[in-house]
């Protein structure tokens, strides 16, 4: 490493970054390659001598970009954001640069102390209970992982081995676990490689009649069923703010009923998470008092860059006896005085990235209340957009708005004898394919909606404006050519 030319190469990406965001309205938002088109141009293997970062960067423009979504592009509407910022990206480099691997407190005590630091600063943005946080005094506290989907594994491991060391290990086919048809796919992976019996994954369906919310009744009734069947009920995760149509789990409600039954409660926030540092919609996380864990995706929602999954737990020693390991060549005396966290028996992996510098960053940078105007800005926009669904009578809206995203279709009274659902597809894909904009579906109790979710951090009205123009030209043709 020779920092002369470190020096060089970083200024000149920084300038090709800064001019892809400049230029970044000017590609197709979602990507118009076939399947296998980059081995098509691509040498079969990796060059014998070295190659100036000026050609490679030449190649980047030419070849990769074709290849790519534009997730930061001011017109993606897709999926949930992952939203990057200045100081998410700076964060980034400087993380990258001192790349250290803090899986002990010894092995970079800095970053072990600034990631329980940042979570707590973070818990109590968000007006998290105290029992969440190191400084809370009841033991809880905080940690970043890379995804959702790791923090639901951690946690579901913690409550399983807290449960057998109950109820005798012969006992692990009993046990239990529970979410919604509506709860993010990744739970259903954790579950699996938790060793929890795929058939002991009670899937309670939604209905229309309580806006595909998870129903206290329903799994009440679960629960009662299962226990009198000789099974162990283990583990819950509500939803604040689900994938489909960001719909809200009553979760005080739920904890109500799984705080008899001695379930892990785990809130999975990962969108709607960000949206919690505004005390207007904290009150989404009333009952969070009674439940174990709590994460969300400060990378979807929260400008700090792929990937920070903040996860916070009530009772760490649950996680730690779960995941902890002792190798000899690991010992040292921080650790072995029990003073410090380790956050390696907080994770599934050992080693871990410097992930909470760019939090830190992100924090810094824009302060408590740009962060707040930041999220606000994006729900007045979606407002905005769902004022422009409304006032058509061609469209109209399909789920209740809650956050940044709004779900809607065209009409069945639009179309006549049409077919809704195929009408809307088909509608999605001409407008994906133009690559003017980018929206992705959802399909809920058989009705297919398009979703149009704001938070790309180059967003402004005009494009609100634009992509609405868009989707109505896109209509106005299908409408009068079918
Ligand atoms: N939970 C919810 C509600 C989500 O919306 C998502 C992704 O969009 C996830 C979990 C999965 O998150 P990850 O990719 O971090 O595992």
């Amino acid at each position: 490493l020779d920092p002369e030319e470190f020096r060089r190469q970083g200024h000149m990406m920084v300038d090709f970054l800064a001019d892809y965001f400049q230029n970044i309205e000017k590609y197709p938002v979602r990507s118009q390659v076939e399947p296998g088109y980059l081995k098509k141009i691509l040498p079969d293997s990796a060059p014998y001598k070295p190659e100036p970062i000026e050609k490679i960067l030449e190649d980047v423009e030419r070849d990769i970009f074709p290849g790519l979504t534009h997730w930061q592009s001011p017109n993606f509407f897709a999926y949930f954001p992952c939203t990057s910022s200045t100081a998410g990206i700076v964060g980034e480099m400087l993380s990258a640069g001192l790349n250290v691997v803090g899986f002990s407190w010894i092995a970079s005590p800095a970053a072990t102390e600034l990631e329980s630091i940042v979570m707590d600063w973070l818990g109590k943005m968000m007006n998290l209970p105290k029992t969440y946080l190191f400084s809370g005094g009841h033991g809880g506290g905080g940690v970043i992982q890379g995804t959702t989907c790791e923090a639901m594994l951690c946690t579901i491991v913690a409550a399983r081995e807290q449960m057998l060391e109950k109820v005798g290990r012969e006992n692990i086919e009993k046990l239990v676990v529970y979410a919604s048809d509506q709860t993010h796919s990744s739970f259903e992976k954790a579950v699996k490689i938790s060793g929890i019996k795929l058939e002991n994954f009670r899937i309670i369906p939604t209905t229309k009649d309580t806006e595909f919310a998870l129903d206290p009744k329903s799994l009440s009734r679960t629960i009662e069923q299962d226990i009198k069947s000789g099974f162990i009920p283990l583990f819950m995760c509500a939803t604040i703010g689900t994938t489909s149509t960001t719909v809200v789990d009553p979760l005080k409600l739920l904890c109500e009923i799984t705080k008899d039954y001695g379930i892990w409660v785990h809130v999975d926030a990962a969108y709607a998470g960000g949206a919690c540092i505004c005390p207007e919609f904290q009150h989404f996380l009333d009952g969070i008092e009674n439940a174990n864990s709590f994460s969300f995706n400060a990378h979807k929602w929260l400008f700090s860059n792929l990937d920070c999954c903040c996860l916070w737990v009530k009772d760490p020693s649950a996680l730690t006896n779960a995941l902890s390991t002792r190798p000899e060549y690991l010992r040292n005396k921080a650790t072995d005085t029990e003073q410090v966290v380790d956050y390696k028996d907080w994770q599934l992996s050992l080693s871990r990235r410097f992930r909470a510098l760019k939090l830190w960053l992100v924090l810094r940078s824009y302060g408590i209340d740009n962060l707040r105007n930041f999220i606000r800005s994006h729900v007045k926009m979606a407002k905005h957009f769902e004022q422009l669904v409304s006032i058509d009578e061609r469209f109209e809206i399909v789920a209740p708005r809650n956050f940044s995203m709004v779900c809607f279709r065209v009409s069945p009274l639009a179309l006549g004898n049409k077919q809704v659902n195929k009408f809307n597809m088909e509608l999605l894909e001409s407008i994906n394919s133009c690559g003017n904009i980018h929206m992705t579906h959802a399909l809920v109790g058989g009705v297919y909606m398009i979703r149009f979710a704001i938070a790309a951090p180059l967003t402004e009205y005009k494009h609100i404006d634009m992509a609405w123009e868009v989707i109505c030209n896109h209509a106005n043709a299908m409408l009068d050519v079918n």
